[in-house]
């Protein structure tokens, strides 16, 4: 379908999940893709720990079975969790719970590393013919006409395609590019991420505590010889005490931890490095413009508290995927209107509740006024009682038929 080196059917730009994902979907059709990445390819080859543990949904797991990328993460690195808990304030009175939905005894969800998820998609992208990696290259600029794209590279060099796809992070680039508006959340706090061994047991649950003044959240990983107990810890605080905490050593680190966490598992040491995260979320106004579309974070960037951004970049992957694989099929123009308003409209059906409810609660359980507090022990303690709510949650993360079409069932 291609004429020359430059001329693609589709050209994504970002090799982050969500880029990689719509690749290897799009892998196979018969269309050429090229994927435009400013990192170097030993860097996607083998991504560094970053240290995201990554919730991934029964549907997430499901795709990347089919695209080949789930036998290359290893055994060991996948965490069941069979549950999720939230607790509130100093006391923690109250505990909202995800349980699964009783299906066949899975777990409700697995945790798996960010850098081994990225490592398998490459992985399973890097053999595919009609896919050409272009990394150590940057998009600068898109012009778009009713015919084609062309997306500019730094270098002076120009790739023209049906269709360009921007998957290039939630601080986006080619979004304000393409004029492109956001819903901007910035929560004015930082999240750090780091692995800990403690002396009791985590029984597969998460626990996401709110705290007066910080937020910590536990997700529990598979232990080893060395350390039986291992969890990965996520605390948010205003900048200015991670960066505090981060200079810390680690017999001073693991001590705070500890205390903050009030020994609910212990002893806590620290067994890795720390990675900042500033906690910054965003909803495109748009997902689509003239042969135009958003990915992953540079769509719909997630508050990670429901762990559902990853989980999102794959949905919104597949979808498109589907919509261009299904026109492509008939012979029609696979970066027209029609795609581009199904797509917007099935991806943002699909996303903008949980962004908004996932937002909302995470404003009011960061928010340590009084009458926030009290409000919070209400939502909680009427979350404990109303079983359909956090049923609506966990069918979320246990949703799992995959569709050709490009719909989860
Ligand atoms: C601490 C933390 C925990 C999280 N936990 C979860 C979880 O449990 N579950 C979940 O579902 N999600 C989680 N997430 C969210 C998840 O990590 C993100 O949603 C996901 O990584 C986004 O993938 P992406 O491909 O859209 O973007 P990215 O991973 O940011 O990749 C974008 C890529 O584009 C490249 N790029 C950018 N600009 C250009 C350009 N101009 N030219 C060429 N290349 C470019 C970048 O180099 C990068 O490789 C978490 C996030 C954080 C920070």
């Amino acid at each position: 379908m291609t004429t020359s080196a430059t001329d693609f059917d589709v050209v994504i730009i970002g090799a982050g999940p969500a880029g990689l994902s719509l690749a290897r979907a799009l892998a196979d059709t018969a269309l050429s893709i090229a994927v435009v990445e400013r990192q170097s390819r030993a860097v996607l080859e083998t991504p560094p720990f970053d240290g995201r543990e990554i919730a991934l949904s029964h549907h997430s797991v499901a795709l990347l079975k089919r695209y080949g990328a789930w036998d290359r993460i290893p055994g060991q690195a996948v965490s069941p969790m069979a549950e999720a808990r939230v607790l509130n304030g100093p006391t923690s009175l109250h505990a909202l719970r995800f349980h699964p939905m009783g299906r066949d005894d899975a777990p409700l969800g697995v945790l798996v590393p960010n850098h081994l998820i990225r490592r398998s998609l490459f992985e399973s992208v890097a053999p595919c013919g009609t896919v050409q990696l272009l990394t150590e290259k940057t998009g600068a600029a898109i012009e778009t006409n009713q015919d084609s794209a062309t997306l500019t590279l730094t270098d002076g060099s120009r790739l023209t395609g049906k269709l360009i796809v921007a998957a290039d992070t939630r601080m986006s680039e080619m979004r304000r590019r393409m004029g492109i508006s956001a819903r901007m959340r910035d929560f004015g706090k930082t999240m750090m991420v780091c692995r800990m061994s403690h002396d009791t047991p985590h029984n597969a649950i998460a626990t996401e505590w709110f705290g007066y003044g910080q937020t910590v959240a536990i997700l529990p990983l598979n232990g080893t010889e060395a350390n039986p107990n291992v969890s990965s810890l996520v605390l948010t605080l205003p900048g200015h005490q991670i960066e505090r905490l981060m200079a810390l050593d680690t017999d001073a680190f693991s001590a705070e931890i500890t205390e903050r966490y009030q020994h609910r598992l212990g002893e806590m040491r620290l067994i890795g490095t720390r990675h900042p995260y500033p906690l910054v979320c965003v909803y495109a106004d748009r997902f689509v413009g003239r042969r135009f579309a958003l990915a992953g974070d540079a769509a719909v960037g997630m508050h990670p508290v429901t762990a559902h951004g990853f989980n999102f970049g794959m949905l919104g992957a597949e979808t498109l995927a589907g919509l261009v694989a299904q026109v492509a099929k008939s012979g029609g123009d696979i970066g027209g209107t029609s795609v581009l308003v199904r797509y917007e409209a099935r991806h943002r059906r699909a996303t903008l509740p949980l962004y908004l409810g996932t937002n909302a609660t995470a404003s009011l359980y960061t928010d340590d006024r009084f009458p926030a507090r009290v409000a919070r022990d209400a939502v909680i303690f009427a979350g404990e009682l109303l079983a359909p709510v956090r049923r609506a949650v966990a069918a979320r993360l246990m949703q799992r038929s995959v569709s050709r079409s490009g719909r989860a069932a």
